[in-house]
């Protein structure tokens, strides 16, 4: 039986398995379970295009939250970043593959500090199937049939596939056509060049999986249908930080005061060439705070009302990026609509759509021959056959008040049980959490959660372990 068994090698289990080794100054075994493409790159950093950027500058994606500069100083050393100007490559975006690289590069040297520690550490290329928990043990069941015993599990599990939309004629999501799963690269090679295709979203994977089509030499009409059109707003470039909030959100707000300090915030910051955006980034650090003193009234009104405004300031992307986009759009080559999608019919010709359009106010149609789906990873666990679905059918676990994710206490990132007691030993961080905290995705909070996560299990099973970072 291992100490410690995490399922998911993205960047949240590569973390907690990283931070518990460069703690614990006891003997012990860890187990880390992923399909093999995705270890210490997950869904995010193991990309099929150079092309797809980080949406974060490299200046803020250290995965050390008390070494800011640690990404930096790594991307500096790489060969096609020595002697180059540091504080241009702190504020640019670069490759996500790059980032998966880091991550690669932080788990190999971690391995030989495992070694030196007599650390067990073993990578299970597999996907975890079914959990039970008997007493102090976790068994869990891998797709092959094989079972690992666990005193500790973490489920790192991130990013699940996008949801299918709701449609008539559900028969259609068996056709080939059809990609439910936009980071695979089979969605966007192997294609006809000339034949128009519909990408159903218009946020972030919207973005990557044009860029995707372009590379593969994709020369026809895209169409994007989402509820809003395309909203997503480039990063501006500003070296100075909106700092008027802090001392207003020290005492719990409810949501309406909340948006009235916003609304006066954005007036207010124009005065200093600020943008709204720049007013959300500063209620980024307190926004999991903020979150938690909401109703749960308060926190539904939020995802009804204000989620989607909240989101396009949040994700934005490099401008780059986003003038590419605009200029397939000029061009005629990318047409975004703002609508929702009626039902979807594979004909001998392609696939008929048919969709509400909102601008027009009425039903229309459309012919493609490709459909990918880029509405974003699913978060209602209960809508996705597997894992999660079973554990919380079986009372194992709960779904958050919100069906973002599951329930768990966020100061031990114990997982709750239908009865609101905690599991001992079953542990979890990452977008499970969004519930919880709300901002629970990028690596910015991340990154605090694996370290603490990774002292909470140090505590637990090696009880005399250190508490400070050796990396460097
Ligand atoms: C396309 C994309 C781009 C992003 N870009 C950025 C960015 O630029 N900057 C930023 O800060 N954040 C970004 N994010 C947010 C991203 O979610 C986090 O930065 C971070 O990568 C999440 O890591 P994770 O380990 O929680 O999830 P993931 O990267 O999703 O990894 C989870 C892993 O768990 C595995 N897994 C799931 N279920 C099982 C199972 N049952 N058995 C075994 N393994 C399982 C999956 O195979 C996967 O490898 C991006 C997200 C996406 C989807």
């Amino acid at each position: 039986m291992d100490d410690v068994v995490i399922i998911g090698a993205g960047f949240c289990g590569t973390m907690v398995a990283v931070n518990l080794i460069l703690k614990s100054n006891v003997p012990l075994s860890i187990s880390i379970i992923d399909r093999a493409e995705h270890f210490n790159k997950g869904i995010a950093y193991n990309p099929y295009s150079k092309n797809h950027l980080l949406n974060v500058p490299t200046g803020k994606m250290s995965a050390f939250p008390n070494k800011p500069d640690h990404f930096l100083d790594w991307v500096m050393k790489t060969p096609d970043f020595i002697g180059k100007d540091k504080s241009v490559i702190s504020s640019s975006f670069l490759p996500r593959s790059l980032y998966g690289d880091y991550l690669k590069s932080i788990w190999n040297d971690t391995q030989k500090i495992a070694k030196s520690k007599k650390i067990m550490v073993k990578t299970i290329d597999g996907f975890v199937k079914e959990l039970d928990i008997q007493g102090k043990k976790t068994i869990i069941r891998l797709e092959d049939g094989c079972d690992v015993l666990a005193k500790a599990c973490v489920l790192a599990t991130g990013n699940q596939p996008p949801r299918n939309q709701k449609i008539k004629n559900l028969d259609f999501y068996k056709s080939q056509k059809y990609f439910q799963n936009p980071w695979k690269i089979a969605s966007v090679t192997n294609i006809a060049s000339d034949l128009p295709i519909l990408v159903i979203g218009n946020g972030l994977t919207m973005v990557d999986t044009v860029f995707g089509l372009l590379e593969s030499g994709f020369k026809g009409q895209i169409h994007a249908i989402s509820p809003n059109g395309f909203n997503l707003l480039p990063h501006e470039h500003s070296g100075a930080t909106y700092t008027k909030l802090q001392e207003e959100l020290a005492e719990p707000l409810a949501l309406s005061q909340l948006v009235s300090l916003a609304n006066k915030h954005i007036k207010g910051a124009k005065r200093h060439e600020h943008t709204a955006p720049s007013v959300i980034d500063a209620f980024r650090p307190f926004a999991q705070k903020l979150w938690k003193n909401l109703s749960v009234s308060e926190k539904h009104l939020f995802m009804a009302r204000l989620r989607h405004l909240w989101n396009v300031a949040r994700h934005r992307i490099p401008q780059q990026s986003h003038d590419k986009i605009r200029q397939l759009q000029i061009d005629g080559q990318l047409s975004v609509k703002s609508g929702r999608i009626i039902d979807l019919k594979e004909t001998e010709k392609g696939i008929d759509v048919s969709y509400f359009d909102k601008q027009e106010n009425k039903t229309k149609a459309l012919q493609v021959f490709r459909i990918i789906n880029c509405t974003g990873p699913e978060s209602d666990l209960m809508k996705i056959d597997g894992l999660f679905k079973k554990c919380i059918s079986r009372g194992m676990m709960q779904q958050d008040a919100l069906n973002l994710g599951i329930s768990a206490d966020t100061s031990t990132f114990q997982v709750k049980k239908a009865d609101g007691n905690v599991h001992d030993n079953l542990f979890t961080l990452g977008s499970n959490l969004k519930g919880e905290l709300w901002e629970s995705t990028a690596v910015n909070e991340l990154k605090v959660q694996a370290e603490q996560l990774a002292d909470v299990l140090c505590k637990t099973h090696t009880p005399s372990c250190k508490t400070e970072l050796i990396y460097d």
